[in-house]
Parts: structure tokens; sequence; C-alpha cells
């Protein structure tokens, strides 16, 4: 029961590189990350805080280094951590070194930042005996002195240049595990900035729009900018950046995937705006049932609509349906008229047989296994 078909071009041809067990980039399904905002140091809230953006989906989860205590809880919150961690670190190669010691799975470091050729090639060589990838992290709000000189202003060519700067040290070092993100908190430059990379490199790009604000614009903006790059087969792995619990991110990117037919994930809800034609309270039943059923990974899809105008054309098509009907609501199964459902057992239904569902595809996926 398929809803969503591809809206992207073919994916560009990058090369891949392994972040702990997730590979990012080749023919890699596109990973969705987000950052941890507790403090490092604190390593009993920042496990708490990966261990909810694991069950959220992350397949990476950033954390920052800002000191030598954090980096040293590198060691332990790889230990705790179900996903791949990456260490985001600035200006200090010591630190890059520490988490490295470490365990960790993946740097975000920027190799023109972080002092001598020496100290690079301490970070490269102690990062390619581990195998671990550098994501070289441009950002158009910190670029540097040189090029804010030559362009005048923060451009998406210069980001490029900075890009390919700090991508020709780490070449010059023999590495190429590496990942690119050039992001800007403007969506036009953003846009272009990647479009122009990826046509001079085959590294595998992150995306992010950086600081693009709260919930609502934050995700708008990501959406439109990594939608249109997505849509061209540009990304291999994002971060939706959002002044908000890290756990929307992660739930922004997986929508932004599932609705360009990327990946799936999820309950895939839909629902109607509502009118005065609606027989229950729509906005109500949905917002509950988001709640309820944020727990489940699998790809199961659910209508809720609140009329037979257009309920029982969805509820068809879906793995659970539900048509309002004046009291007597319409509950559909894989397509079909069930039973008849009373407003105030509408969701306690639902989640009741959204979880029948999702356990039947894991089954199935399960038998699709061992039979293979
Ligand atoms: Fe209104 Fe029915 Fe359309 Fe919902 S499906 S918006 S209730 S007409």
């Amino acid at each position: 029961m398929s809803r969503s078909a591809s809206l992207t071009a073919q994916r560009r041809l990058t090369r891949s590189v392994n972040v702990g067990n997730i590979v990012v980039g080749g023919d890699a399904p596109i990973s969705v990350q987000s950052m941890t905002n507790t403090d490092t140091r604190d390593i009993a809230a920042t496990t708490r805080q990966i261990l909810e953006l694991a069950e959220a989906g992350a397949d990476l989860v950033r954390v920052s280094c800002p000191d030598e205590e954090a980096a040293i809880n590198v060691k332990q919150l790889v230990e705790n951590s179900p996903v791949p961690l990456i260490a985001d670190i600035h200006f200090d190669h010591k630190l890059a070194l520490i988490a490295l010691d470490g365990g960790i799975h993946c740097l975000r470091i920027n190799p023109g930042n972080i002092g001598s050729k020496e100290r690079v090639a301490e970070v490269v060589q102690a990062a390619s005996a581990r195998r671990v990838p550098i994501r070289i992290g441009v950002n158009a709000g910190s670029l540097d002195k040189d090029l804010l000189a030559k362009y005048g202003e923060p451009c998406a060519d210069a980001m490029v240049e900075s890009g390919l700067k700090h991508i020709r040290i780490l070449e010059d070092l023999n590495y190429q595990e590496i990942k690119i993100s050039l992001k800007a908190s403007s969506v036009a430059m953003t846009v272009e900035a990647y479009r122009k990379l990826a046509n001079l490199v085959d590294y595998p790009l992150h995306l992010g729009i950086t600081e693009a604000g709260g919930m609502l614009p934050g995700s708008v903006k990501s959406a439109i900018g990594l939608g249109l790059l997505l849509s061209e087969g540009i990304g291999d792995t994002l971060r939706v950046s959002l002044s908000a619990n890290p756990v929307e991110e992660v739930r922004v990117g997986f929508e932004i995937l599932k609705t360009l037919g990327l990946r799936t994930r999820g309950v895939n809800i839909i629902s109607c705006p509502t009118c005065s034609r609606q027989e229950f309270a729509v906005i109500d039943v949905v917002a509950k049932l988001e709640k309820r059923l944020a727990h489940i990974s699998e790809s199961v899809n659910l209508s809720v609509i609140g009329c037979i105008v257009n309920g029982p054309g969805e509820a068809k098509e879906c793995h659970v349906g539900l048509v309002g009907g004046g009291g007597e609501n319409l509950l559909y199964l894989n397509g079909k008229p069930f039973e008849k459902v009373a407003d105030n057992n509408l969701v306690s239904r639902i989640v009741d047989e959204v979880e029948i569902a999702a356990r039947n595809i894991r089954d199935r996926e399960q038998q699709e296994i061992e039979n293979s």
C-alpha cells in the first residue's frame, strides 16, 4: 500500500563514507541527523537526549565538544549511544584527538581552522588510522577573512571556495573520507552553493539550512531548501536546524524525505483541513494521534477525514482509515469498511489498529529476510 512516488531526479553519484555502521553517500539511504543541545560535560543529560533522538529515528547524532571535559566524555557517550556519534570541534586539534581516542565515529572539523600543518596532519593521521570520516562544515556566517575580502560579502562562490580549500588540505594529506556541508541562513545562497559544489566534487554532501529559526519558519525554509536540492538528486545526509527540541529536527527531516518519496518511516497521517462538514473534531483527534503514534517506526498509512466528501477515497488507499459520519464514524481496514466507531472511542480504536498494522508490516519484513 504505497502512496508516494519519488519526485526526485536520479541521485548524484558520490563516493561513500562509513560513519560507524551508517553509510553516507553512494546509494545508501539519505541519513537524518540531529545534534544534542545539552551540555556535553553532563553525560547523563546528553545520553538521555541521544537516546531520545535515536528513538525518534535519528541515524546519526552530533555532539559539540567545546572543551577538554566534553571531549573526554565522548568515550562514555559512544558506549551509551545506539547510533554513531559525530564530534563537533572548532579550532583545537587536541579535542579532535581526544574524541578519536574515545571512539568517535566522525569528526566535524574544518582543517583550515585548527592551526599548523603539523596539527592538521596529526588529526588526519589519527582519523585515518581509525577510518573515521571528517565532515567539513562551511558556514556563511564564519567564512575566512580573505574570502570575505575577495568577495565583499558572504556568497555561494565564497562558500564553495572555502569548501574546496578545506578539501584540498585533506587531499594533500591523502585523505578522502570526506563529507561536506555549505550552510547559510539564506535558502537561495545555500541552494546555489550546493549546486555549484555538486558539479565540482564527488564527495557526499551533508545538507542543511543553518540558523533557520523556530519550528514553523525553520521547517518551511528547510523543506524548500533541502527539498529543492534533494529533488535534483543532491544530498546524502541532512540536518534540519531548528531553534526547538532537537527531536523535532529529526521528525521534520523524515517528513521532508517522506514527502519526496526518498525514505519511509513512521505513520503517514493523511488528514483533512476541516470545514463545517466535519462530523468529529478532526484537529483534536489528529493532534492526539500524532502523540500516541510517535513511537511507531513502520510505514503505516492512516487517513483521518472529517466527512464522506473525501473520506472513503482516502481510506481505500490506506492501511487504516477513518471517515466522519455523525456519531457513527466508519473505520476502514486495508481499504475496506470494517466497523462503526463512536466519537469518544476514535483515538484508542485507531491507535489499536495502527499498532496491529505496524506489527503486520514488521512480521512481513522479518519473513522476507528469513526467506531471502
Ligand atoms: Fe470538510 Fe469533509 Fe473536506 Fe474535511 S473532507 S475539509 S470535513 S469537506
